[in-house]
Parts: structure tokens; sequence; C-alpha cells
């Protein structure tokens, strides 16, 4: 096994990695981290959870640490690396991260993102900062108040780059991209690198190395994951008698829309659960106040979208619930992967009523195998029940209806309903969108 003696890496960040507790360096930064130093553009496929924050801030950390300096002077501090998230909770982590990899180092950081007053990040820009890590709306701002400049950036990371994506960053990263020095290193890490990605990284990026680890398209094998197919209008009830039962504590559920979260958590609350919903509607406060709720146990229940999930750093997750599966057949695997962390056992349990049978397929077809599924006693689904179809799907192209099947029920096979006698298993083939590997 690689150590981090042999990457390359000098004694200061050696001993912020002995600080945190690391005792070797996962894949994704044995491979990264060599390129990275070595001055190439690399593009990485890793999916939170596998140290891919690491895998960036250390090399970067190392690549700047020539020029750091303590001066009070604001110009000998311009920004130097730039780190690109989408979300402000992925933003935050990745700065908390870059500050206590650096801590040894003579080295400024600083995280803006939307949701928050842009004074005192106005303030802190000002005095200079060699590391910037931000969301792309707020950095343009501060851009246009000239609170910062991008001219003299070495090193720039695309962090989630398929998230960035799919939010409808493109425009924003490409006025971004027009500020910076065009000679610079690149990095693109991403869950996964689909076409879009990949054009984005010949837009922008100069012979990339590519690096990928472990294929995304497995829960760890430490997760036990049970379906239950249940009608629409009875998930609520089949939840709450789960709960119940056996005591959840701790659980995070999934569903796709922000309106569908904040519905789920007020139904909940209204029958005497502690649940709160997060997503990107709701102030940084709130969010970032639900989770130290949860995390601190006054919250059971914590609800979210698969937006506002990215980036939540919440460890040794007993349950997730996907009450609604996923438009995209990899979300299911981002969002199982929050539970069953570093060999802990972890249980996913998600729900498909019949609507959402072609959304099941698509997560069978990448999973390349059935979820185990068991019908509870009191919810077994209505045979006769006729599917609606699911909002955003079909729409964009981006969602499991890309696989060319038609996401409308009218030209479903009556087969392929969800009722009680349904198997998932004969959805085994892989479906059409499924890339390769
Ligand atoms: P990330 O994939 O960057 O979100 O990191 C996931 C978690 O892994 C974080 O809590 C890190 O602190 C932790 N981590 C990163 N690198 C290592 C390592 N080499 N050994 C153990 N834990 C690590």
């Amino acid at each position: 096994m690689t150590s981090f003696d042999s990457l390359g890496l000098p004694p200061e960040l050696l001993r912020a990695v002995a600080d945190e507790g690391y005792a070797n360096p996962t894949p994704i930064q044995a491979q990264a981290i060599p390129l990275v130093l070595a001055g190439r553009d690399v593009l990485a496929a890793a999916q939170t959870g596998t140290g891919k924050t690491a895998a960036f801030v250390l090399p970067i950390l190392e690549r700047l640490r020539a020029g750091s300096n303590a001066s009070y002077s604001p110009a000998r501090h311009p920004v130097r690396a730039l780190v690109l998230t989408p979300t402000r909770e992925l933003a935050m982590q990745v700065g908390a991260m870059t500050t206590a990899y650096g801590r040894h180092l003579a080295l400024r950081s600083a995280v803006v993102h939307g949701g928050v007053p842009v004074g005192p990040q106005v303030k802190e820009l000002l005095r200079g900062v060699e590391i910037l890590v931000a969301t792309p709306g707020r950095l343009l701002d501060l851009v246009g108040q000239r609170a910062v400049s991008l001219s003299r950036v070495e090193l720039l990371v695309l962090d989630e780059a398929d998230r960035m994506l799919d939010m409808g960053f493109l425009p924003d990263i490409d006025r971004i991209m027009a500020l910076l020095p065009p000679r610079r290193q690149t990095l693109l890490f991403s869950a996964t690198l689909d076409d879009e990605v990949r054009r984005l990284a010949t837009a922008f990026m100069h012979a990339p190395a590519t690096v990928e680890v472990a294929p995304p398209n497995r829960p760890a094998e430490a997760v036990r994951e049970v379906l239950y197919p249940v009608d629409r209008e009875r998930k609520l009830a089949l939840f709450e008698h789960l709960v119940r039962r056996h005591d959840f504590r701790q659980v995070l559920v999934f569903t796709r829309t922000k309106v569908a979260a904040s519905r789920l958590a007020a139904d909940l609350d209204r029958d005497g659960f502690r649940a709160v919903a997060i997503h990107s509607d709701r102030t940084q406060v709130d969010r970032t106040r639900a989770l130290a709720d949860f995390k601190a146990g006054s919250i059971d229940i914590l609800v979210a979208t698969d937006v506002a999930s990215r980036g939540l750093d919440i460890e040794e997750l007993p349950l997730v619930v996907n009450f609604e599966l996923p438009l995209k057949p990899e979300d299911y695997v981002h969002r199982v992967g929050r539970t069953g962390r570093a060999g802990l056992a972890g249980l996913a349990i998600s729900f498909a009523c019949v609507d959402e049978v072609d959304l099941l397929r698509g997560i069978q077809g990448l999973l390349r195998r059935a979820i185990p599924w068991q019908v509870e006693d009191g919810f077994e689904p209505d045979r006769n029940a006729e599917p609606r179809p699911i909002r955003g799907l079909g729409g964009s192209g981006r969602g499991p209806a890309e696989g060319g099947r038609s996401p409308n029920p009218a030209h479903r096979h009556k087969s392929d309903r969800l009722h009680t006698g349904f198997s998932p298993g004969r959805h085994r083939h892989r479906s059409p969108s499924h890339r390769p590997g």
C-alpha cells in the first residue's frame, strides 16, 4: 500500500495528515496527488467519501507553499488557487479541510458563498487570501464589486463538476473562466465522467490525466438495502410505521423536490416526530442549525433533497430512506453512500410506488442487480393503481428517460407496473443509459 511519505508531500503537510489521524492515502489520493504535484491537469472520477477533498487540497497547498509569506500587505496575498463548488455546504466543508490541512503553513484561505451577507466576505478578501473556495454566483458578485481579482490564479479546481452542470452553473463557469489566466493548472472532480463533464474538460483543460477510483456504481458492501413497494398515498404511513416499530433515530430521508421535503417534514412534525427539512430555499443559518441539531440528536429525521445533501458531512449514519426514488440513478448511489461509511453497517430503505417503476429500472440498470425487496404487512400496494407521470422526468433529457424509454405511462407495458406481484429482479437488464465500466 502507498504511504503518505512516498507521495512527495512536505513535512508540514505530513504532520497535518497525521494530526487528522489518516494512516494511509485513499486510492484517489495516491493517484491524484503525484499528478497534481507534477503540474498536470487532472480529470478525476471520485465521489464524496473517497477522500477526494484531500486529494486536491494537499497538493495545492504544496504547490502554493513556495510563495507563502507572513506579510501584512494584501498585495502579497493574491488569490492563487480557486476552488469552485456547487453548494454552500460543500464550500464550507472544503474550506474547513483547507484550514485543517494547511495549519502548519502560512497560507490564507477563505470561503465565500451566497445566502449570507456579503460585507464580511468583502472585508476578508480585501485583506488578501491565497486559496479561495467559492460557489459560482457569489464569486461573480464579489468580482463585480472588485473585492477580488482572479488574474493571478495558478490553480483551479472544479469540485463536483457534474453537480454544478446539473444546477445550471455552466454560464457562470464560462464567465469565471474568462477571468482566469489561460496558463494555469486545472483539476476537475466529478462523481461521474459523463459526456457533459468531458465536454467541460475539453473546453477548459490541457491534456488532463484521468484518474478513476472504485466504480461509483456500487454502494459500500456494508450497506443493507431494502425496497418496499407501496402506494403513493401510503408512503407517509409506512415511513411512520417503520420508524415507530424499529425506533429509528438519526434518519436521513430523501425526496426529489424541495416542496416534497418541506411537506414531508411538516407532516412528520404534525404527527409528533422531530423532523426538519434542509434544502436550498432555506437560509444558510437554518440549514447549519438543522444539521447541528440533527448531529446533536435533538432532531431525529432530516429530510433533504439531493442537492442539499451534497457536502453534508455526517458520519456514521445508521439509516438512509429514499422516500422518493431519485430522477438520476447515480443519485441513488450518492444517497445510499451516506450510510455504512467507514466499514459500519448501514441500512438503506427505499419506497417505490407505481409511478416510479422507470426510476427503479434505471437504478437497477446502473447497479446491474436488483435491490432486495419486501412488502410490509398492511401496506400491500394496490395492484390496479394507475401510474401518474413524474415531474422532471422526460424533460431535459438528463434523467433516466435519456435511456430512451418513454416516461409516459401510457407507453408502458402493463407488466411493468408495480403491484404486489412485481419483481424488481425482472428489470436487471442494463438500461441503455448505463455507461460502460
Ligand atoms: P471527502 O471524500 O473528501 O469528502 O472525504 C471523506 C472523509 O474521509 C472526510 O471525513 C475525511 O476527513 C476523510 N479522509 C480523507 N482522507 C483520508 C485518509 N487518507 N484516511 C482516512 N480518512 C480520510
